[in-house]
């Protein structure tokens, strides 16, 4: 096992994974920007080094500064979180080849899944359900691009390669907006990724998000945790996840997840990863792959009693998968609310100094926070400053615990979406369970009215 780790992140994430490591018993080292000097992860960490001013590209993207800590400090991995550097091949590269360990997958992995023509194709070869859709990338004669949206049938969209974070997609309904359309598409792909390459899929109407966790060794072994429904969404940002997935036959959800392991094992993949599908009619598709932990990830630790975070710290290390699947057990429903600095309705962003702060707790309640009372929120990072997760022998259970754990919270100084939650946990829909991925927003402007505070 490592004797010391790098986290390579900030926030909650950050704080995660050192607790994971203590409990190994490894070593941290806490690299942070100017503006968060002062987070509790750093003072919990065995050291910390600055690497850079507040801005990300100046510090939790700054490759050459994340290597140089690494090596002041002798550490033997590092740990990339989420968001950041942690699906940047490039720097899974660097960091191997800087002589440390990325915990994580091999950077060929992260490359060939990054890309999303070569990932679909890796998935459809291994017997991955996925989106009917052109034959990889779109060909360059308009007349071929016209007859493949044809055989698909409208409406469809076109994606592009290289795109991520929810940008570079364009649906289209008509044949007369069809070529115009990939030619954007593309032009913006080049741009904002480097990359013209667009592919063309059938547009799901009314889908919802679902996703398999999973675990894979360097040893060939592979298993699926089951499966997260994350359909509560604005503007493709997660807000609610759980676990299981309402609603769902629980064959289908073994078929797939059995297929993403053999596909993990096909491709040699290492480490923790999400499948994610777009769920139809009883069907399930696959869109991308994450090669990465997730921040949903503790409403499956809920439910199999597995530590995520300290299998990828295992397996980085060469371990084997200490369980089979057959030793994977489901138990229960747990829920996991986003908890935002921003205004619950408005969504605008809500830095600055958080002047009371109470958790909850009791029975099936976690908190994943790296704050406290006098902390100040940042303005230069993502606005989630906490995950509230509960847990329950059903869905209703872990419902009800949900609502008592908003109703304990207090964040002062600060706005947070704690209203929107305390709404959305009495919301028919959400109740019944299984609401598509544009539910959250069309209901939104509803839920303002309710005016929950
Ligand atoms: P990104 O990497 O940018 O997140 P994804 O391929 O994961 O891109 O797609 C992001 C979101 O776009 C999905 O969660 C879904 O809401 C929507 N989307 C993508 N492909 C389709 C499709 N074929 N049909 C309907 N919606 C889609």
């Amino acid at each position: 096992m490592f004797e010391k780790i790098l986290i390579a992140n900030r926030g909650e994430i950050a704080l995660r994974v050192l607790r994971a490591c203590r409990e190994l018993g490894i070593k941290t080292v806490a690299v942070h920007s100017e503006a968060d000097t002062e987070a509790k992860y750093v003072k919990l960490a065995d050291e910390s080094v600055c690497i850079g001013p507040a801005p990300s590209a100046q510090s939790y993207l700054n490759v050459p500064a994340i290597i140089s800590a690494a090596e002041v400090t002798d550490s033997e991995a590092i740990h990339p979180g989420y968001g950041f550097l942690s699906e940047n091949a490039d720097f899974a590269e660097r960091v191997e080849q800087s002589g440390f360990v990325f915990i994580g997958p091999k950077p060929e992995t992260i490359r060939s899944m990054g890309d999303k023509v070569a990932a679909k194709n890796a998935m459809k070869a291994a017997g991955v359900p996925c989106v009917p859709g052109s034959d990889g990338a779109l060909p360059d004669n308009p007349k071929e691009i016209v007859a493949i949206a044809k055989k698909i049938g409208y409406p469809v969209i076109v994606k592009a390669s290289g795109g991520g974070g929810g940008r570079g997609m364009r649906v289209v309904h008509t044949e007369a907006a069809l070529l115009n359309a990939v030619a954007t598409t593309q032009a913006e792909a080049q741009a904002a990724f480097g990359n013209p390459m667009v592919y063309m899929e059938k547009y799901l109407e009314n889908p919802r998000h679902v996703e398999i966790q999973i675990l894979a060794d360097e040893h060939g072994n592979a298993v699926y945790l089951g499966e997260r429904d994350c359909s509560m969404q604005r503007r493709h940002q997660k807000v609610i996840e759980e676990a299981p997935a309402p609603n769902i036959d629980r064959k289908l959800i073994a078929t797939t997840g059995e297929r993403c392991a053999k596909a993990c094992r096909k491709i040699g993949y290492r480490g923790a990863g999400t499948f994610e599908f777009l769920y139809e009619k009883g069907e399930f598709f696959f869109i991308e792959m994450n090669t990465r932990v997730q921040v949903e990830h503790p409403v499956t630790e809920f439910i199999t009693g597995i530590d995520i975070v300290q299998t990828q710290i295992r397996v980085a290390a060469g371990e084997k998968l200490p369980f089979r699947q057959r030793d994977i057990q489901f138990h229960g429903h747990a829920v996991e609310c986003r908890i935002n600095a921003e205004d619950p309705f408005k969504f605008t962003p809500s830095p600055g100094r958080i002047t009371d702060w109470h958790t909850p707790g009791g029975p099936g309640v976690r908190v994943d926070s790296h704050v406290y009372a006098d902390y100040m929120v940042p303005p230069h990072y993502d606005s989630m400053i906490g995950k509230l997760i509960t847990y329950g022998d059903t869905r209703e259970q872990a419902i009800r615990r949900m609502r008592i754990a908003l109703s304990e919270m207090v964040v002062g100084g600060i706005k947070t979406n704690v209203p929107l939650h305390q709404a959305l946990m009495l919301d028919a829909q959400f109740l019944k369970g299984g609401a598509s991925i544009h539910y959250l927003e069309e209901r939104l402007a509803d839920i303002n009215e309710l005016k929950v505070d």
